[in-house]
């Protein structure tokens, strides 16, 4: 109980013990995880405070720590970009993390006294989350259409994969081996 108070920065951690499966890389567990929104926003949209963050997936064992898959769910609120109108919505977001006994920054996190901390994660994958210009319909033409124009930098245009799969990682590649 000495340990320092996190500064109100630090999202809360949600703590999962991967004991068991550390015992024989290959093993998996099921993963099912909320972390409470807490400050989360840009300037018009944000995660409601209190609201959940859930996140459904599983673990598996590898020799340098455990593998993250599944998905988060991060509800928003914001106002429609053209006409202002209040939304809501559910954005959806594919995970795959490492988490290893030594982290390397930016790319992998940290497995300490085999737990992983879902709450970083979390609370990163949420912001990351936010839709920049919500609409409260693809065509909503708002109060002034031509200030605003009908087309949302970035936005990808249907039917055109814009983030095809990257290609396997060989380590992954290695992985399966060993499963044989
Ligand atoms: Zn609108």
């Amino acid at each position: 109980m000495s340990t320092p108070t996190p500064s109100e920065e630090h999202p809360p951690a949600v703590l999962i013990s991967v004991t068991e499966i550390r015992r024989r890389p290959g093993s998996r567990m099921p993963v099912e995880r909320t972390l409470v929104a807490q400050g989360l926003g840009l300037t018009d949209v944000a995660v409601p405070d209190g609201s959940a963050i859930a996140f459904t997936g599983e673990l598996e064992s590898i020799h340098e720590g455990v593998v993250l898959t599944g998905t988060a769910d991060v509800p928003w609120t914001g106002a429609c970009r053209r006409c202002l109108k209040d939304l809501e919505g559910v954005a959806t977001i594919d995970i795959r993390e490492v988490y290893e006994t030594k982290p390397t920054d930016g790319e992998t996190w940290p497995l300490d006294h085999d737990q992983v901390d879902l709450g970083p994660l979390l609370h990163d994958i949420a912001l990351l989350a936010l839709p920049l210009a919500p609409l409260c319909t693809d065509d909503c033409l708002g109060p002034a259409p031509e200030a605003f124009p009908a087309v949302v930098e970035g936005e990808p245009i249907p039917g055109d994969d814009p983030d095809p799969e990257p290609a396997k990682d060989p380590r992954w590649a290695a992985l399966d081996d060993l499963e044989l």
